[in-house]
């Protein structure tokens, strides 16, 4: 199973996604976590990314395309992958199509995490992240004491990127460049299913879980019925 997690930032896709880890054994290729690692390990990568990411602008085609191949290649190659934050542009679409072709594969299902914009301000505006990973939200998870993790009593970090002015940006770059790979998928082969993120985790969960199941048409297996 190849699965793409379409949405804009904020639509809670990080979160389902380690869901489906968890769950159901995917391997996860989510390019802002392998720009942000290589940022971290300061390669030359992460130095070229980090004038992109801090503006909410896109890193180039090429660059996001080179390291999902080179990921794709650690692989095993019947492995189950989710796509989280890739492809963000048709190019990107494209390219993987024939990345997965070269090793007869394709992607089967298309799963869209739907949210207002004002959520995704909140949501996003409100992100606090501690150094150990922790991730508070000061509306509505905010930690005991203003600014400090309470788990490890570091100042908690407000990314760049979830800055007001960059978030509005990131949506607009959404709009303009993401969204239209939703009707570049609904015209090829791939179920692509539209649920509504502002579900709540659990219920947001069981939709995408029908979703992943629910198998395209002229194939045997039963369609799950139930939960959505
Ligand atoms: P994310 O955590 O997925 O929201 O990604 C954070 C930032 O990394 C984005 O705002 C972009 O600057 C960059 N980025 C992540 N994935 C891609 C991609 N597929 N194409 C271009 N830039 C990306």
């Amino acid at each position: 199973m190849i699965a793409v997690f379409l949405g804009p930032p904020g639509a809670g896709k990080g979160t389902q996604s380690a869901k489906l880890i968890r769950d159901l054994g995917f391997r996860k290729i989510a390019t802002g976590d392998l720009l942000r690692a290589a940022r971290q390990a300061g390669t030359e990568l992460g130095d070229a990314a980090r004038r992109y990411m801090d503006a909410g602008e896109l890193v180039p085609d090429e660059v996001i395309v080179a390291l999902v191949e080179e990921t794709l290649g650690g692989f095993p190659a019947d492995a189950p992958i989710l796509f989280d934050g890739f492809p963000r542009t048709l190019p990107q679409a494209r390219a993987l199509d024939d990345a997965l072709a070269r090793t007869g594969r394709a992607v089967e299902r298309v799963v869209v995490l739907d949210v207002p914009e004002q959520v995704v301000l909140r949501r996003i505006g409100g992100r606090r992240i501690s150094p150990n990973g922790r991730v508070y939200n000061i509306h509505d998870d905010p930690p005991r004491v203003d600014g400090v993790c309470d788990e490890t009593g570091e100042p908690l970090i407000h990314r760049k990127d979830d800055r007001p002015q960059t978030i509005l940006r990131r949506l607009r770059v959404y709009e303009a460049q993401t969204e239209p790979i939703i009707a570049y998928y609904e015209e090829g082969a791939p179920p692509v299913a539209r649920l509504d993120g502002m579900q709540g985790i659990e219920e947001t969960y069981r939709s995408v879980r029908a979703a992943l199941r629910r198998m395209p048409a002229g194939e045997t297996e039963p369609r799950c019925n139930g939960t959505k």
